[in-house]
């Protein structure tokens, strides 16, 4: 089966970057910590979801200490809107545990650090060292996954072979935001069920035998909103970068 070059991948990766400048997680977070909390607590979640749950908690709760200090019953009450909540309470008890006794309470940068917390995956380890620490990890969600099969860009079996895929064929300058702009593309263009393949910026580029093709190309348009800013990054000092929440975007106003 076809897949897209590496050429048309780059030029793929141009068009998400005209269309997003500054993409970041959609998920509200006020430090390294917070934003693995929030990640544990997004499996088989929403962000929306997650930050419903966290606005009022991350105000008080930012630290594995306080976290600890809080206890599992009233993290467990806090979150109890989010699926799983029950196993993800006691993870997130139990990795701030872990982060006091082997890492004085900060979020380690490394991968195999992270991957030995409870409740933290590949996928998770990828987003926070990604997000927090600004290396350029690809986090291979369920909306990345469809993507890359879908369009050809980097097709896999699972994954893991997709992370390994896209490895292969993002442009070195596009990887430390790769797994966002695909995200936010597979979040509000190019949905599971009927993607907006009308209002797509890489719809020339697409591979998707299923796709509706364009008489006009479509322009990559930058909003006002969309244009580059500070608000909702991850601090450049992550083990300090300490931030107000931000609020989350709605699907309308990508
Ligand atoms: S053209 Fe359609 S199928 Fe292809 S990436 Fe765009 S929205 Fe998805």
């Amino acid at each position: 089966m076809a897949r897209m070059s590496k050429e048309n991948a780059a030029r793929f990766f141009a068009l998400l970057a005209a269309e997003r400048p500054d993409p970041t997680t959609e998920l509200d977070y006020i430090n390294p910590y917070t934003l693995l909390v929030a990640v544990v607590l997004s499996a088989q979640a929403t962000d929306v979801s997650v930050n419903k749950a966290t606005v009022e908690l991350f105000k008080v709760v930012d630290t594995p200490e306080k976290m600890v200090a809080l206890g599992e019953a009233k993290l467990r009450d806090t979150i109890r809107t989010i699926g799983l909540y029950r196993t993800k309470a006691a993870n997130v008890i139990r990795l701030s545990q872990i982060l006091i006794e082997k890492h004085g309470g900060t979020v380690p940068a490394n991968r195999e650090a992270l991957e030995a917390l409870p409740g933290v995956g590949r996928k998770t380890a990828n987003v926070v060292l990604n997000v927090a620490f600004g290396q350029p990890t690809i986090a291979v969600d369920t909306h990345i996954f469809r993507l890359a099969n879908r369009t050809r860009l980097a097709p896999g079996k699972d994954p893991r072979a997709v992370e390994h895929a896209l490895e292969q064929v993002v442009p070195e300058k596009y990887l430390r935001h790769a797994h966002h702009w695909l995200i936010l593309h597979g979040r509000y263009v190019c949905t599971a069920r009927n993607p907006k393949c009308t209002a797509c910026v890489v719809n020339e580029l697409c591979l998707y035998e299923g796709k509706t093709t364009l008489a006009e190309p479509v322009k990559a348009k930058v909003s006002p909103a969309r244009r580059p800013s500070n608000r909702g990054r991850a601090s450049s000092s992550p083990a300090t970068g300490r931030r107000a929440p931000r609020r989350a975007r709605t699907p309308g106003a990508t």
